[in-house]
């Protein structure tokens, strides 16, 4: 082995054994954040209780409105960062748990418990020799617009911290209870939306042939859209656009309305489909509204960019994982969109995925829906995933300062024929 693992792996144990001891005051935590849910935007209870609960451990300063971060460990050369969501969704609350939120807001995509995760890995890694800094960002915004994971990353905040990776964990049900997925490459979409105004001149139902019909151009181009997709992307990777909102006409039988509207979602998952795709859509769009006489109008709204784990990193973590004793599981790819990805874009970086089970509801409630809980074991779980990706980045960036003192230390050495 070599010193490196050899070094980490100590420092693996002895953050394992003192995460243990952490847990119960974690778990306590993650019910108190639970029952007091925060909508996006509005964070500020939620920070202020986790820099009480890290206030011993590690500075935290105010990012992004109300986010926080702060760095532990040595405080120069590079850092890993771990990142918990601090947003709760509006939905109201049908659990039925003690600790349930009744306040209209709800902890229904997990978030309480990657806080209480993050928490208490921060403080098991007190007064431990961490080879390298380790970061807590606390990120506002990932819920809703403007994400607040952008407004970390154009704050500066990666460069000012030396972030060399970030590591996110997330609970998910669609992973075997316990288990944790990495998975190198997409893991989740581009989310950009299309928006498609048709403009023709409308008129009276019953002249049709002295009037624009937009609806009839809007359905011709709703009915294209596929088609579309299947002619500019490989179907070896995936992509689709799905129209969520469609409206023509005021609610009389005998107009033809002037005006017409798609909203669509575009999902794409690698970075050059994403602006071919919307240009053939928009050309399309253009040319089968001027076919019915009309004009179409359309404009890309950008989204978070395609989710893209760096392919090393999930390797490293999977080892890490299963020294830990953890068991690994098959990527946990899909069209969601999260705004980790911003992250992924500035600085190679993971998002794991931890399996996770409401207890006693059959079939298993998804992330969103009103009765998701996962049970308190997750909270440990989220951490030891997280954990193992700041192994594995450590491990890499240690990798490469070694390489480069191997090389440093080549050029430096006697020439001996
Ligand atoms: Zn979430």
């Amino acid at each position: 082995m070599s010193p490196t693992i050899v070094r980490l792996t100590e420092l693996a144990s002895r953050w394992n054994v003192a995460l243990e001891r952490e847990l119960p005051a974690a778990v306590r935590l993650r019910r108190e954040l639970h029952a007091a849910p925060c909508l996006s935007g509005r964070e500020h209870p939620a920070k202020e209780r986790l820099v009480e609960a890290l206030r011993d451990h590690i500075p935290i300063e105010s990012i992004a409105d109300a986010g926080g971060v702060g760095r532990m460990g040595p405080a120069d050369g590079p850092a890993i960062a771990v990142r918990a969501e601090l947003d709760a969704l509006p939905v109201t609350e049908l659990t039925g748990a003690p600790f349930a939120a009744a306040n209209g807001a709800m902890h229904a995509c997990g978030h309480d418990v990657h806080q209480a995760a993050l928490t208490a890995l921060l403080r098991a890694a007190h007064g431990l020799d961490l080879p390298l800094g380790l970061v807590a960002l606390l990120q506002p915004r990932e819920e809703s617009y403007p994400s607040g994971a952008l407004d970390v990353v154009d704050a500066g905040v990666l460069e000012r911290f030396g972030i060399a990776h970030v590591i996110g964990a997330h609970v998910h049900p669609g992973v075997r209870k316990g288990a944790v997925a990495a998975g190198g490459g997409f893991i989740n979409a581009a989310a950009d939306e299309i928006d498609i105004r048709v403009q023709g001149r409308g008129g009276h139902a019953a002249y049709p042939h002295q009037a624009t019909d937009t609806v009839v151009a809007i359905a011709n181009i709703a009915i294209a859209i596929p088609e579309v997709i299947r002619r500019t992307v490989t179907p070896l990777r995936p992509a689709i656009i799905s129209i969520g909102t469609l409206t023509a006409g005021e609610g009389a039988a005998n107009v033809l309305p002037g005006q017409a509207r798609i909203l669509a979602t575009m999902r794409t998952t690698d970075p050059a489909d994403r602006q071919p795709l919307f240009d053939a859509v928009r050309v399309m769009a253009q040319r089968t509204a001027e076919a019915y006489g009309a004009r179409a109008e359309v404009t890309r709204i950008e989204g978070e960019p395609a989710l893209i784990n760096d392919p090393a990193l999930a390797a490293g973590a999977d080892d890490w994982l299963a020294r830990l004793g953890v068991d690994g599981a098959e990527p946990m790819r899909s069209l969601g969109a999260d705004d980790f990805s911003y992250f992924c874009d500035a600085v190679p970086s993971l998002m794991l995925f931890v399996g996770v089970e409401t207890p006693g509801q059959h079939p298993q409630p998804a992330l969103h829906h009103p009765s998701f809980l996962p049970g308190d074991e997750s909270v440990g779980a989220v951490a030891r995933a997280l954990m193992a990706g700041y192994l594995a980045a450590a491990e890499r960036v240690l990798g490469i300062e070694h390489h480069r003192s191997d090389l440093a230390a080549l050029e430096n050495a006697p020439f001996d024929a």
